[in-house]
């Protein structure tokens, strides 16, 4: 099959032919119809989160159809001929006390799609069944994939922000913009604040129907009680706590983020505070896919061929797309 592989951090993507994996117990074989990239990638790419045992085939937002199953034995309910999204978490011990606790996200041993296990950058992959999802019918292969981890893992942040009527994005990229939808549908305000007020990120979020759009060094027009800073700059972080109002919360959604600045405790007084999010619980799976074709969420993609996947990375670490972009192998 073809394949683009990770050689190690500061390297291209290479394009190869490496044989279709099989099946172990418990796991589909997936044909890859549509897989988004996503920030992460950037980051493995960059050696700023770490790729144990390269090479490694990345791509963590997986929509494909299972073509052979080892795990009809297993009580799986995905088989043969289904449809399936592999997100980002793709393996837990499930005996940890995290598993335990309903905080699978924070498995110590858990293994990640398109780091420790192979993902979607290829024409096949392979996956345990039990961290597959369903995809809702209403969605296409290509729309869906940006479902699996900048929805996914946006809503746990997004669930971060409680009954915040008020929240904020920073930099309104593939998360934020399924997002601002969920957002809106349940009735709240959203706050967009990109690199710079007139640029294609803001037009896209006025678009969408956030109350607001601006540059992320702007004050919002009324304090916030939440925000959200998808983009990993960690001077964002500062700035996210001056715009909020007393016992806001700002949630970290990314894997990695620049070294934050220090700021004066006064921003912080008054029962505001800062919070990370890592990884997602198969329950913000389920979630995420009930509500998506509800609401209904649209995302806006931008396709590539599978040899394109450097290109995809290269336009989303230089702003080149609004949305996500999806490789279709
Ligand atoms: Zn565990
Ligand atoms: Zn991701």
């Amino acid at each position: 099959m073809r394949a683009m592989l990770f050689d190690g951090p500061g390297r291209p993507l290479r394009a190869a032919e490496v044989p279709v994996p099989r099946p172990q117990d418990g796991q589909l074989l997936i044909q890859v119809h549509a897989c988004a990239v996503c920030r992460t990638d950037l980051h493995l790419l960059d050696g700023e989160v770490e790729v144990p045992s390269p090479p490694r085939i990345l791509g963590h937002q997986i929509v494909g159809t299972v073509v052979e199953s080892a795990a009809d034995g297993a009580g799986a309910t995905l088989g043969k001929g289904d449809r399936v999204g592999v997100p980002w978490l793709g393996w837990t011990d499930g005996t940890c006390e995290y598993c335990m606790s309903g905080r699978e996200n924070l498995c110590p041993n858990a293994r990640f799609t398109g780091r420790d296990i192979d993902g979607g950058y290829a024409e096949y992959t392979v996956a345990d069944h039990r961290f597959c999802f369903p995809i809702p019918p209403s969605y296409s292969d290509e729309d869906a994939s940006p479902l699996l981890c900048a929805g996914l893992i946006g809503y746990r942040a997004f669930r971060m922000t409680g009954e915040a009527r008020r929240v904020g994005f920073y930099g309104f990229g593939d998360s934020a913009h399924i997002l601002a939808q969920i957002a809106r549908w349940q009735g709240r305000e959203v706050y967009a604040f990109t690199r710079s007020a007139d640029d294609a990120a803001a037009a896209f979020a006025r678009e969408l129907g956030v109350a607001w759009a601006g540059s992320s060094e702007e004050p919002p027009p009324v304090p916030l009680e939440a925000a959200i800073i998808f983009a990993p700059v960690g001077a964002l972080v500062p700035a996210a706590l001056r715009a909020l109002a007393p016992g806001g919360t700002v949630v970290c959604a990314g894997i990695h983020m620049s070294d934050i600045p220090s700021f004066p405790y006064e921003i912080l007084w008054l029962e505001r505070s800062v919070r990370s999010v890592a990884n997602l619980t198969r329950l913000d799976g389920e979630e995420l896919l009930d509500i998506a074709p509800q609401v209904p969420v649209v995302t806006r993609i931008k396709t590539y061929p599978l040899e394109a996947t450097g290109d995809a990375l290269a336009d989303l670490r230089a702003g080149e797309f609004t949305g996500a972009a999806v490789i279709v192998p």
